[in-house]
Order: structure tokens, then C-alpha cells, then sequence
């Protein structure tokens, strides 16, 4: 079957170490997706998967076979990047038959019957006969999916796949992609930076940072739990929010904000003195402070200035600075729904539910949750 072993798998190319001691099990039928910024390693892990480069040190297995010295033509794998690499001058029948090129056991009668079956299921039937120049950048990926999975690989391996079109196709062809991953039930490692694909896409997510891997689980598991402050930062859409501080006796003290930590929280942090507070700006509420100056701040409130409102439709960004730091640097940022009335200058209370916070050792960047 189609699980994937990778153990303590280093590649170095001369000096530059790009992936580094990774270690990763991904069970058959899993929709794995590994993401992280450009140059993290994310390719050369892909490759050495499929047997485009040769591992350092480590190993890996598929469906418990020892993969390191096998030729990617006996892998039982099959590939997507980002250029289809569709031949031009063959139409979409000849493209997608020509995945079954290399594969013994078929008839003629039966590459044909393997053709149509996939075009089917793929939605590209009325596009057979036509060649890549006249099918658009969403047909012609699928396309190269079906030349991909016309021979019922074992595992699907995918380097971003979707960059090559725009954002309303891209959003149709994961939810597409995904699906057809369900039904074919096949193994699957999609490489993105895009952390929107990887939390909408997988079964799980993998994510890197500078050759190693910072934290694998569920899309919402690294939402709610990350590892790290690369992992708090990178997974989330606006991103966290880092306020950096000392640890006082179970309450966080940064230049502006002071903010009691509550169980379990007060407890981890224990005698850690440098600490970086990490907020979502979806866990961020606002109201307006009263003109009148009237009323008092809770524990978990503090009073900040409007410096900028960011309007994107269905939500708007609201940039806070701290109301005597004239010189007005962002200290957070806040996601409020679309209809949300709230102009720049304008005086708010902040508060954050002290279960939503989350509290990084600045030293190493671990989570102290
Ligand atoms: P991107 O998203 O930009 O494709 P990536 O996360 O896939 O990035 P890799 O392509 O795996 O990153 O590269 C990881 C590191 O290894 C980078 O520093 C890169 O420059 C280096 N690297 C990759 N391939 C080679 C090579 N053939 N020779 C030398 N260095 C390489």
C-alpha cells in the first residue's frame, strides 16, 4: 500500500544543508501537505520521495519497501508540478495514454477503456481530441492529473500544482483536487507555500522552516496548538499578532500591554523570563471606548488607537497602536466582520479572552502551552 516512511532523511548539496534529519510517517490514503516558506526544503523533500535526488542520510519507504537506491520508474509514484509539461503537439488523449506509456499489461483496447474512464472522472471527455494550446490553464491541470493517475498509482506527489492559476480557478481546483484525492484513495504529499491550500487541502500538514520540520498534525491542531512561534506565524490568515516581554510573576509585560496570565498557562510559563506574547487577530475583540472617559478596564483589557482600517469586503483589518505612542508603530492587529464601523483615530478597548492566548519562550521560540 501507499505509506510513506521517512526517517532522520538529510540532503545536503555542498555547504547548504536543505532538508535536515526529518523524520515523517504518513499512513496510506493521507492527504499530506507539506508547506513552509521559499527554500525550506520542502522540493528536495518531494524529490527525494520520488527519487529525483539522492538522500544524504536516512531513509525512506513506500508501502514498507526500501525506496533510496530505486529509480523513480519503480516507485509506483506519480507527479504534478507546476508546469503541466502537456506535449503540444499531442492531443489531451495522447497525453493522458501516455501515462500508461511505460506500464505492461494493457491491451491497446484497454489504454483506450483507461483513458476514457479517467477523462470521465476528471470532466475532460469533450476535450479528448483537442490539444494543450486550446484548453485553458484549469484543463490543461487536469489534464496532467489524469496523465498522473492513469495508472493507479500508489502515491501522488504534487509540487505546487495550482500556482499557475488564478485565485478564483486555484479555489475551484482544491476543493477539486481534494475531492478526486478521496476517490482515487491514494497517498498524497502536496507541496505548497500557501498556507490557505494547507489548511483547507489536507488530512494533515507538515510544516518546515530552514530544512527541518517545526510540526506535523490536523490544520486545526496547528491553528489552536502550534508547536512554535514559526508555526504560530506562519499558519493563519491575517497572522498573529507577536508582542515580545518578561514573564512577571505570572503576568506578561511588554512596553505597552500588561496582561495577567491565566491557568494553564500561568503554570508553563513558570520561571521563564523572556516571553512573546502570540495573539490571533480573529481572537481580538473591540469596542469603542466611552467618550466620556467613564468606566473601568478589566484585567484582560487594555485602551489602544484605530491607526489604520484595512476594508476587505466581508472583514476589515484594524490596525491598534497604543494611544501614547505618538509615533504611531502597529502594536496589533484585529480581524472585525465587514460591517463593523470604525474609523482611524478612533479610541477602543481591546480584550483578549485569556484562553486564547498564546506564549512563546523568546529564547528558542517553543510554546509554553
Ligand atoms: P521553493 O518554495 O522556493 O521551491 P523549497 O522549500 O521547495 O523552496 P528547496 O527547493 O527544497 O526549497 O531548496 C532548499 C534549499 O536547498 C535552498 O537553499 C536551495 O537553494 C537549496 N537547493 C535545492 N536544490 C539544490 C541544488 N540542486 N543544488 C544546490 N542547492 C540546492
Amino acid at each position: 500500500m501507499g505509506r510513506i516512511e521517512i526517517s532522520n532523511l538529510t540532503k545536503r548539496f555542498g555547504d547548504t544543508t536543505a532538508v535536515e534529519n526529518l523524520s515523517l510517517d504518513i499512513p496510506d490514503s493521507e492527504f499530506l501537505v507539506l508547506v513552509g516558506p521559499s527554500g525550506c526544503g520542502k522540493s528536495t523533500t518531494l524529490r527525494m520521495i520520488a527519487g529525483l535526488e539522492t538522500p544524504t542520510e536516512g531513509s525512506i519507504y513506500i508501502g514498507g519497501e526500501h525506496m533510496n537506491y530505486r529509480v523513480p520508474q519503480n516507485r509506483d509514484i506519480a507527479m504534478v508540478f507546476q508546469d503541466y509539461a502537456l506535449y503540444p503537439h499531442m492531443t489531451v488523449r495522447e497525453n493522458v495514454r501516455f501515462g500508461l506509456e511505460e506500464e505492461p499489461g494493457y491491451t491497446s483496447e484497454e489504454r483506450d477503456a483507461r483513458v476514457e474512464e479517467i477523462a470521465d472522472l476528471l470532466s475532460i471527455s469533450d476535450l479528448l481530441d483537442r490539444r494543450p494550446g486550446e484548453l485553458s490553464g484549469g484543463q490543461q491541470q487536469r489534464v496532467a492529473l489524469g496523465r498522473a493517475i492513469v495508472r493507479d498509482p500508489e502515491v501522488f506527489l504534487m509540487d505546487e500544482p495550482l500556482s499557475n492559476l488564478d485565485a478564483k480557478l486555484r479555489a475551484e481546483m482544491r476543493t477539486e483536487l481534494q475531492q478526486l484525492q478521496h476517490r482515487f484513495d491514494v497517498t498524497t504529499v502536496y507541496v505548497t507555500h500557501n498556507q490557505t491550500e494547507a489548511m483547507t487541502m489536507s488530512d494533515r500538514i507538515a510544516v518546515m522552516n530552514d530544512g527541518t520540520l517545526q510540526q506535523v498534525g490536523e490544520p486545526l491542531e496547528l491553528y489552536h496548538a502550534p508547536a512554535n512561534r514559526f508555526v504560530g506565524g506562519f499558519i493563519g490568515e491575517p497572522a498573529m499578532n507577536f508582542v515580545e516581554g518578561t514573564n512577571e510573576n505570572g503576568t506578561f509585560v511588554g512596553t505597552y500591554i500588561e496582561y495577567p496570565f491565566d491557568e494553564p498557562i500561568r503554570e508553563n510559563v513558570g520561571g521563564v523570563e523572556g516571553v512573546v506574547l502570540g495573539v490571533r487577530p480573529e481572537d481580538i475583540n473591540l469596542r469603542r471606548f466611552p467618550e466620556d472617559g467613564s468606566g473601568s478596564l478589566g484585567d484582560h483589557e487594555f485602551q489602544m488607537t484605530v491607526s489604520v482600517v484595512e476594508p476587505h469586503g466581508d472583514q476589515n483589518v484594524i490596525h491598534l497602536r497604543h494611544p501614547d505612542d505618538t509615533g504611531g508603530d502597529e502594536l496589533l492587529h484585529a480581524v472585525t466582520s465587514g460591517t463593523t464601523v470604525v474609523d482611524a483615530g478612533t479610541d477602543v478597548v481591546v480584550s483578549i479572552d485569556p484562553g486564547a492566548v498564546h506564549v512563546f519562550e523568546t529564547a528558542t521560540g517553543d510554546a509554553l502551552h
